[in-house]
């Protein structure tokens, strides 16, 4: 976004600011003094701990070419570029729907339990080898973050990839209106937020929300392997919409696919062509999938979809392959962990195939509710022990998938502290060896790779 502060007055419906600032240009947003941007709009939060406002004016030394200012807040500087607003988030928000309908850029928005930064990554990715494309920066997808991205997304952008996150009901429903996107995406339904929202129907509710704000002609594309979203589709009176999923029932899928230690090789229903999807795992087949169907809708063709996949660069600690010092591999997926995740990461061990023996590094899955404990027991009791045949547990309730695990399997062991951990996994490490890693985000796992980077 590039506009004058008069023009942003108006989009917000504001008071206009004082004459010898009405042509001060503002480029972009920020609500961050450390990483603003010259040029950018600053807006400024009362928070619990701090109030933004307070680094308005070194926000303004630093380059930013305006910033908004919350008329509950006393002492607005006069001297300074600011437009006053009732509300920052509210006015952050207003804003960026105002510059959306401009029209100016497609806009792809993803929701699901799981995948959304990954499919996010795919799809910009494999677009840009035809658009000039934008995405959410790492994971800036909520109230704050989402219309932060839009209002950062260049005019000269053909199309904007979005993530929306959310831990409740009405969440996607304010970003999907923000964003009116042209296609929607929804990854998968699986049980993180069960905590908040009470059962799995009702997290598929939630996402489904990503509906709302869809454009006049927009679509949807989903999972269709998950009966709760198929169900919602046809409740769903004239919604344009088309499925992926590994079965053939669904409109895309893939006829015969290849996976191993590289990423994926899949031949879609009706083409012979193969196309190579450089990430790790089964469901990353699915993301590579959505990213193949929003591609295909806005005209790419395979050659250049496949093209793209070479080309993306993904987010840190999502499946991501680390060497370690004494030649083993890590799979470092310790980015988050939910049961679904975990089991889609412990298949991809169980089917790699390695010159050494397979180890999984395990740590409590947070946020699932009443029910958490038979969540880690079934993860225990599913595992094949057979194929990973050493199983480290981290965190209080991962001793109950321990539990279990070591009911089938001595080498199972359980700890409190990152550090003996890894002096465990050190006994057992050999070259060759492969290693997941995956615990939810308070686990810090990442921590136990770095010691033997
Ligand atoms: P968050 O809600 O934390 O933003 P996210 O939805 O953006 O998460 P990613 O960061 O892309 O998800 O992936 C997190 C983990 O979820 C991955 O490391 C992987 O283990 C798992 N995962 C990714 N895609 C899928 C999928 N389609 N189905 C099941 N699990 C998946
Ligand atoms: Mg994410």
């Amino acid at each position: 976004m590039k506009k004058t502060l008069k023009e942003i007055a108006a989009m917000l419906h504001a008071d206009a600011p004082s004459p010898e600032f009405a042509d001060t240009v503002v480029e972009g947003a920020s609500i961050n003094t450390l990483t603003i941007q010259p040029g950018n709009l600053f807006i400024p939060f009362k928070g619990e701990r701090t109030d933004g406002h307070k680094y308005v004016r070194q926000a303004l030394e630093k380059g930013a070419g305006a910033a908004l200012w919350q008329k509950d807040v006393p002492d607005a500087p006069e001297d300074l570029p600011v437009i006053l607003v009732d509300d920052s988030e509210k006015a952050l928000q207003h804003l960026a729907a105002a510059y959306r309908r401009e029209n100016h850029f497609k806009v792809v928005a993803i929701t699901g339990s799981n995948g959304k930064t990954t499919t996010k990554d795919m799809i910009a990715g494999v677009l840009s080898t035809k658009y000039s494309v934008q995405k959410t920066d790492g994971n800036f997808n909520n109230n704050l973050g989402l219309p932060l991205t839009l209002l950062n997304i260049k005019e000269t952008t053909d199309v904007a990839v979005l993530e929306m996150g959310m831990s409740g009901f009405g969440e996607i429903e304010l970003l999907s209106n923000i964003a009116t996107p042209d296609i929607a995406v929804i990854t998968n339904i699986g049980e993180s937020h069960l905590q908040d929202l009470g059962s799995r129907e009702n997290i598929a509710k939630a996402k489904f929300e990503i509906i709302s704000g869809l454009n006049q002609n927009g679509i949807l594309f989903y999972y269709g392997d998950e009966p709760l979203l198929r169900s919602l589709v046809e409740k769903a009176d004239g919604l344009k919409s088309a499925s992926y999923g590994y079965d053939e029932t669904n409109g895309l899928y893939p006829r015969k696919t290849e996976i191993d230690e590289a990423g994926s090789r899949i031949q879609l229903g009706t083409e012979e062509a193969w196309v190579s999807i450089p990430v790790l795992g089964r469901h990353n087949v699915l993301n590579g999938l959505a990213a193949i169907r929003t591609a295909l809708h806005l005209g790419l063709t395979l050659e250049e979809i496949e093209e793209g996949f070479g080309k993306m660069e993904m987010t840190a600690m999502r499946m991501e392959r680390v060497e370690g010092s004494g030649g083993e591999v890590f799979i470092n997926d310790t980015y988050n962990a939910s049961p679904t995740s975990v089991m889609a990461a412990l298949q991809f061990l169980e089917e790699a195939k390695v010159e050494g023996k397979k180890i999984a590094v395990l740590g409590d899955m947070l946020e699932l509710g009443e029910n958490e404990e038979q969540f880690h027991r079934e993860i225990g009791q599913q595992m094949n022990v057979n194929e990973i045949p050493v199983l480290l547990t981290f965190g209080p309730r991962s001793r109950w998938l321990a539990e279990e695990a070591i009911l089938r399997t001595p080498l199972v062991y359980w700890f409190r502290d990152h550090a003996e951990l890894v002096r465990e996994l050190k006994k057992h490490l050999s070259k060759g060896d492969l290693i997941l890693v995956k615990g939810s985000r308070g686990m810090e796992l990442e921590k136990v790779i770095d010691a033997f980077r």
